[in-house]
């Protein structure tokens, strides 16, 4: 089985983490590769035992092997088909499949589905496909294929968005655009609140999912309260604040591309609602001087470090920001803080938060620790898929 692929052996003792489904073996961990492989190919990865440990993706790079299977099985159309089989039946045990309230939805969350380099963000119809591996993205069509063949009806259009998410270096021109149908930007509904979604101009794969039971939980705490969401990109906590009975909203971004889509999105949810204002604004700045003007502080900022060289830098930025709003946020203010930098951990993050309280001088208690929604699944052997984190505090 599977001789035809070539061969790679891991020096001795670099097995253990694929042994316990770690799915990523790195550049030094390969003693030697047997044959001519190419960027994208699949390979089969043995111990310096000669035990198969799986088959994976080879690419250059740090991360040289990214496997999807530990079992020794032909990699054929349908067990590409079975894999995203799989990721559809749970959402549909999540409740997300047949929703009109909530349309969209991760269909396929990369090692979360065994699936490493590859993500599916479903919007109402459109799966928008984000490739981060050379090897998923050679297999676009098949995949989009595939990926039509198990959801049927259910979905009319598969776009691909990987020009910026692939390694440069790789040398394939990758151009954005439909494999599969055609459907333009459209209004997707997430617990009944509308989003206009830009699969071709907008950030990641257009919107950002991962936020969706973070919001409807802003939405139970917003009633009566003056409400500022900074780094607000498509304005989604805003108008779930304004559905929860928010006294004012403040949407603020150094985006000017990002206000118009959430000056656009409230509009669609609550037209003429003298509530609701954007403002382009750097939030270092904004937050200088907001005085106590606020009861309720979103601070959702860009992942402030994505390599871990930068994660000291990043560790300030959260505090910075985190201080500033414990120091102005009215007595009895609610903050929902967060950081979605996946080289962060959580107990870093809390630490950073931990620092801004104490800088406040002001008595800070933990409320709720919130991560990613089911549909971002974490798997277990590969914790780094945790990348969400989040905590609401109330500040006396
Ligand atoms: N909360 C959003 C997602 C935030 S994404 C949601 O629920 O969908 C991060 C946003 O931060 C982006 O829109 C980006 O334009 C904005 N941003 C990045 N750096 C910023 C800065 N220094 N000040 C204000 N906004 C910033």
């Amino acid at each position: 089985m599977n001789s035809s692929l070539t061969k790679v052996v891991l020096k001795s003792g670099k097995d253990q983490s694929l042994k316990r489904f770690h799915p990523w073996v790195f550049s030094g961990a390969i003693k030697k590769m047997y044959g001519p492989v190419n960027e994208g190919d699949v390979v089969t990865v043995y111990s310096n035992k000669d035990e198969f440990l799986g088959l994976g993706h080879y690419q250059v790079g740090s991360i040289a092997i990214r496997v999807f299977c530990f079992e020794n099985i032909e990699i054929n159309y349908d067990f590409w088909k079975l894999k995203f089989k799989k990721a559809f039946k749970l959402r549909e045990s999540l409740g997300l499949t047949n929703n009109p309230e909530t349309n969209t939805y991760r269909l396929l969350h990369a090692e979360g589905d065994g699936m490493p380099g590859l993500i599916i963000d479903f919007y109402n119809g459109t799966a928008v496909m984000q490739m981060h591996s050379i090897g998923m993205y050679l297999m676009r069509n098949e995949l989009a294929q595939a990926l039509k063949e198990v959801m049927g009806d259910l979905l009319d259009a598969v776009y691909d968005k990987s020009e910026k998410t692939l390694p440069f270096k790789a040398n394939i021109d990758p151009k954005d655009g439909f494999l599969l149908g055609e459907s333009k930007t459209g209004v997707v509904s997430e617990y009944g609140n509308l989003f206009n979604v830009d699969w071709v101009e907008g950030q990641k794969t257009g919107f950002f999912i991962d936020q969706r039971e973070n919001r409807y939980l802003l939405q139970q705490y917003a009633k009566d309260r003056d409400v500022l969401n900074m780094f607000c990109y498509t304005g989604g906590f805003s108008f779930f604040a304004m559905n929860g009975g928010a006294k004012s909203v403040h949407s603020v971004d150094s985006s000017g591309k990002a206000i118009d889509l959430t000056r656009e999105n409230v509009e669609l949810n609550f037209p003429n609602d003298p509530r609701h204002e954007a403002i382009v604004a750097d939030a270092f700045e904004y937050l200088k001087d907001i005085q106590d003007k606020y009861d309720l502080i979103v601070l959702d900022p860009p992942a402030f470090a994505k390599h871990r060289d930068a994660l000291g830098r990043a560790l300030q930025g959260y505090k910075r920001i985190n201080a500033r709003a414990f120091e102005q946020i009215r007595p009895g203010g609610i903050v929902f803080t967060f950081s979605c930098s996946q080289v962060v951990s959580k107990d870093k993050f809390r630490e950073a938060v931990f620092s801004a309280a104490a800088i406040s001088g002001r008595t800070v208690r933990i409320l709720h620790q919130l991560n990613q929604p089911a549909d971002h699944p974490i798997n277990i052997y590969h914790p780094e898929g945790e990348y969400i984190k989040g905590l609401v505090l109330y500040v006396e």
